[in-house]
Parts: C-alpha cells; sequence; structure tokens
C-alpha cells in the first residue's frame, strides 16, 4: 500500500517508515521538522516539509501523492508543556488532526492508523491496564489524543472510516542497526537521559522520587520497543479493509520495570557508571503504568519481540555511540 506517514521524521515514526519499506509498503512521508529529523528519512522515500494545520499544503500532497491509508505520529508529547501552553497542544495534537482528517475524507483516504498514549488512562484504578478501563487523563496532552480518539469514534460510522488506534507505553531503544533512535531535544525521557548521564554528555540523572508504593521506591513504567510498536502499526493493515472498522490496542510488554532498574540496565550495558542522585517527585507521575496487551496479541498476532528492559537499553545505547554527527540538524 501505498502510505502517507505524518511525523515520519519522527522517533517511532522514522522507524515505522523503515518497516513498512521492509513490508514491501511505500511511505511517503509528511514532517514539519520542528521535533523530526530530516536524516532519519531514507533519502529514496519521498518527503513533504508541511505542517498538518496548513490545509491547503494538505490539498497539494494527498493530490500528488493520492496515498491509500495514512499513518499519523505528528503530536507535541511534552505534559509538562501541555499544563502550561495547552493551546498549542490543541491546535497541534487535536486541531491539526482534524484537518488532516478532513484532507483524507475529502480524497477519499479511508484507512487510518491512529498514535494515541496511555497518558488518556490518567491515574488507572488497576494494574495492568485493559483497554475497557476508563480513560480520565489528567494532562491536556492525554486529553488531546483521547479528544482525536472520541472524534474518529464518530467519524467511523457517519464516514466508513476504518481506524486503528494504538495507546503507546513506553516507546524506547532504537533501530537494531544504529541507524536511527531516539534524539529529542529537549530530551525528558529516562533512557536517552541516563545513558546521557553514563556518557559524560549530560549532567548526572535525577531520579524522580523514592517513596512511591513500589518494590523498590520508584515509578514503574512498560518500556516497549519502537520496532515492536511499528509491527503493530503494519499488522493493524489487515483490519482496516472493513469499512467503519474501529479498534483499540493497548502496546506494551505487560512487564513492570523500575527507574532504578532501567539505570542498572544501562549500567550493564555499557559498563559505565550512571550518576544519578534522588529528587523529589516529578508533578503528574503515576506510580506504576503497565499494559495489558492480550488484545493486540489475540487480534493482531502482536507479541513484542523484546519482552525486557536490557536488550531494549542496548539498542538504545548503540544507537546513543553510533549516532551521526548533524542528525539533529533539523533542516538539513
Ligand atoms: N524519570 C526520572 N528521571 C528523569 C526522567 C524520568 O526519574 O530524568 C522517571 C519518571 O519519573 C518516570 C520514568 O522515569 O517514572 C519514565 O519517565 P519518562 O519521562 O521517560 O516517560 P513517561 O513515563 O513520563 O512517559
Amino acid at each position: 500500500m501505498k502510505v502517507l506517514v505524518a511525523g515520519g521524521a519522527g522517533y517511532i515514526g522514522s522507524h515505522c517508515v523503515r518497516q513498512l519499506i521492509a513490508a514491501g509498503h511505500e511511505p511517503v512521508v509528511l514532517d514539519n521538522l520542528v521535533y523530526g529529523h530530516r536524516a532519519a528519512v531514507p533519502a529514496t522515500v519521498r518527503f513533504h516539509d508541511a505542517d498538518l494545520t496548513d490545509a491547503s499544503a494538505l490539498e497539494r500532497i494527498f493530490a500528488a501523492e493520492k496515498p491509500e491509508a495514512v499513518m499519523h505520529f505528528a503530536a507535541f508529547a511534552y505534559v509538562g508543556e501541555s499544563v502550561v501552553l495547552p493551546l498549542k497542544y490543541y491546535r497541534n495534537n487535536f486541531a491539526a488532526t482534524l484537518t488532516l482528517l478532513e484532507a483524507m475524507l475529502k480524497h477519499g483516504v479511508n484507512k487510518f492508523v491512529f498514535s494515541s498514549t496511555c497518558a488518556t488512562y490518567g491515574v488507572p484504578e488497576k494494574m495492568p491496564i485493559t483497554e475497557d478501563l476508563p480513560q480520565k487523563p489528567i494532562n491536556p496532552y492525554g486529553q488531546t489524543k483521547l479528544d482525536v480518539e472520541n472524534m474518529l469514534k464518530a467519524l467511523a460510522p457517519a464516514t466508513g472510516l476504518s481506524f486503528a488506534s494504538f495507546r503507546y507505553f513506553n516507546a524506547a531503544g532504537a533501530a537494531e542497526d544504529g541507524s536511527i533512535g531516539e534524539d529529542h531535544e529537549p530530551e525528558s525521557h529516562l533512557i536517552p537521559l541516563a545513558i546521557g548521564a553514563a556518557q559524560g554528555s549530560r549532567p548526572a540523572l535525577q531520579i524522580f522520587g523514592n517513596d512511591y508504593p513500589t518494590p523498590d521506591g520508584t515509578c514503574l513504567r512498560d518500556y516497549v520497543h519502537v520496532d515492536d510498536l511499528s509491527r503493530a502499526h503494519i499488522a493493524a493493515f489487515k483490519l482496516l479493509e472493513t469499512p467503519g472498522a474501529q479498534h483499540f490496542y493497548n502496546l506494551g510488554t505487560g512487564t513492570p520495570t523500575s527507574v532504578l532498574e532501567v539505570i542498572k540496565a544501562v549500567e550493564k550495558v555499557s559498563g559505565l557508571k550512571v550518576p544519578a542522585k534522588f529528587a523529589p517527585r516529578r508533578a503528574g507521575d503515576p506510580p506504576a503504568l503497565y499494559a495489558d496487551a492480550a488484545k493486540a496479541k489475540r487480534e493482531l498476532n502482536w507479541t513484542p519481540k523484546f519482552q525486557t528492559i536490557e536488550p531494549i537499553v542496548a539498542t538504545a545505547w548503540r544507537w546513543h555511540q553510533a549516532k551521526p554527527k548533524g542528525y539533529g540538524d533539523r533542516k538539513a
């Protein structure tokens, strides 16, 4: 299939582009390069530097490319920033998706794969998290993703749009060949910050809270490899053949891993010490978040290849060691 990948120069999108090619599909990338990297998109893939809020740019791109499906990864994802600048998130994550859907439907494109998040659950009442738990986001980032899910639910019966919405847990790791990986600026994620602290390229890691009701007092998260996430997206295509189909899936390994266990994994893989100190809790961090991904396993035959933290960190470490100079040049 010819697939338009919105946000295909970003972390998860760029990994999915490579997997689409490997699976015999034809990706075309659209990205505004605010956070994405031009160098993360293979030279053989057609690239459009455009913003999803720009309806006339979308009109041109859909008319020229005639995609059969859209995968949508383009979003802002800084939870703290979303609390301070909610309109930035409503514009970029909600309004931009609305504009993208309008362009799709106008051009008869009815297949949509959406990046949602476990942040739509807020502080869940039980663990592991199943898809049917109430969704009560505690920040505008999670709210904008939930608002898109609700918009999709309304569109499917009204227009015949078929979609899969994937609620990611903690995306982690890098391509196994070390060619692309996680490179946010600013960086707020645990694994790249711990690796940077070990390498001496970033300050000592702050461990946000050691008094949580968890086995070692630090937060538990479900780290899932970015290539495993991508595989689920491609597996979803077969479900989108049915007009009006609606699917929601958690994507996680189901393995809870603490902040201290992540640090230990970085030390083991790198052979270096991670300089770290305990710091106060970060506002808005639930003590534990991990998935019950049985539904994705059952319906998509999706089993993550990476089940534990150490091999995931090993791919991230390889990427950070090999990271090409100039990768961060946004408009390169
Ligand atoms: N964390 C930490 N120090 C950091 C960054 C993150 O202790 O510098 C913790 C954070 O409190 C959370 C876990 O690491 O429990 C994962 O955080 P991250 O920002 O990577 O992802 P999130 O769970 O917020 O999506």
